[in-house]
């Protein structure tokens, strides 16, 4: 048996908060640990996103332990056991143990239970079951430190069996390839995941695009996406391009690299129910505004005025990458970087500076109103107020 470290002197484990959700679950008699995520990213010498709690305390005594101390207490998902407590303005989820009691691979019904062996056991891959106690100590089941050192990505048991009970498990075994640098596949484990990739087909839109954005914005998405392209993985997830160069030179932002990768990004809405600002996004990039550094100075500004600094930034960074240029180039440098030198002034004429000229109100005033600003952006967004008004009282 490999000999288990100790996280006793990591910082994020001494946080105040942290160890205020410890002592309360152990005064009310049960006992809580770090689980998944933190535990795999702290001893991989990653940086720590949401700290997960497990423990044997039942939802209802977590809640009731929680309130009674006078910390904010929401069951945010209380079906399943978690209950999230907001101590010191940290939030925190807190999940009774579990053992897995019935699945049809999609969702599970489970059952709560004080065996850590068996919520470890209900878990996705090894390195995910891992567990640390409050004084550091690691606490593992199922030989996941053991692949942590290898830096290797395997199921919890029989592969097959774990994905049937759960297909998302499919994507997630690719994300968190795509996670880390110098994480491999366990055989088995990828050999199962191929075979079963159909699964992939019944799983809801959100499940998957949550998997799906934290796998484009990993340091080995490309590779892993050829990977799954390759073994017929991809299709099942989406409708996708071959584009991986230009996906591989895009910087690490899902959105831009799910717009790349889909063969029609006018489906990626519905088929992964974006949210409005992200749905705009995309829309502004169908758009297709072509921004390459041939453009003059003042054709810049006019562009940049009409796409707004967010839409002008996605659309050099999708230009760029798809053009032959190196991606230390000086000169799409300075394209992508105009919206920090230069913001559009605001039009300074309005609909009632023209109605006080005794212009009728009704669509020609919209329509003068629109001849006035291409005057003004084709003015290089320098005449006045005066000005316009002035060209309106000559006519
Ligand atoms: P991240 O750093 O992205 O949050 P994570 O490992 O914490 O990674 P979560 O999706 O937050 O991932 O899940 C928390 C833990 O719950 C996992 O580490 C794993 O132990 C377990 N888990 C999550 N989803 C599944 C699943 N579909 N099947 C089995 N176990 C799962
Ligand atoms: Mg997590």
């Amino acid at each position: 048996m490999t000999k288990l470290p100790s996280l006793a002197r990591a910082r994020w484990l001494k946080k105040p908060s942290l160890q205020k959700v410890f002592a309360l679950v152990a005064a009310a008699g049960g006992e809580a640990r770090v689980a998944g995520g933190a535990v795999r990213n702290a001893l991989l010498g990653e940086p720590i996103g949401d700290i997960d709690i497990a423990t044997t305390l039942a939802p209802q005594d977590v809640m009731a332990a929680f309130k009674a101390a006078g910390i904010s207490v929401h069951p945010t998902g209380i079906e399943h056991g978690t209950v999230t407590v907001v101590v010191d303005h940290t939030p925190y989820e807190i999940t009774t143990l579990r053992h897995d009691v019935e699945t049809d691979g999609r969702r599970a019904v489970v059952a709560f239970t004080d065996d850590w062996k068996a919520d470890a056991l209900r878990r996705d891959f090894t390195i995910n079951a891992l567990y640390c106690d409050a004084s550091g100590k690691i606490h593992d089941h199922v030989g996941g430190y053991a692949d942590i050192l290898r830096k290797r990505i395997m199921f919890v048991g029989a592969p097959a069996a774990r994905i049937k009970e759960d297909n998302l498990r499919i994507l997630r075994f690719f994300r968190f390839l795509a996670s880390y640098e110098k994480m491999s596949a366990d055989r088995a484990s990828l050999a199962a995941c191929v075979r079963l990739r159909k699964g992939l087909l019944g799983l809801s839109a959100e499940r998957i695009a949550r998997e799906m954005f934290k796998l484009l914005a990993g340091p080995k998405a490309v590779p892993v996406l050829k990977l799954m392209a390759r073994h017929k993985v991809l299709q099942n997830v989406l409708g996708h391009s071959a584009a991986f160069r230009v996906i591989g030179r895009l910087p690490p932002d899902p959105l831009l690299r799910a717009f790349a990768l889909a063969k029609k990004p006018e489906s990626l809405r519905a088929a992964w129910r974006l949210s409005n600002q992200q749905s705009r996004r995309i829309e502004a990039l169908l758009d297709g505004t072509v921004l390459t550094p041939k453009l003059r100075e003042n054709e810049r500004r006019i562009l940049l005025y009409a796409l707004g600094p967010e839409a002008w930034r996605d659309s050099v960074h999708l230009a760029w990458a798809g053009s032959r240029a190196a991606l230390n180039d000086r000169t799409w440098k300075r394209l992508l970087t105009l919206p920090s030198r230069w913001t559009a002034p605001v039009f300074p004429v309005t609909g009632h500076d023209l109605i006080d000229l005794g212009f009728p109100s009704g669509p020609d005033l919209g329509r003068e109103l629109k001849r006035l600003e291409d005057h003004w952006i084709a003015s290089d967004f320098t005449s006045t107020k005066e000005d316009l008004l002035e060209s309106i009282r000559g006519n």
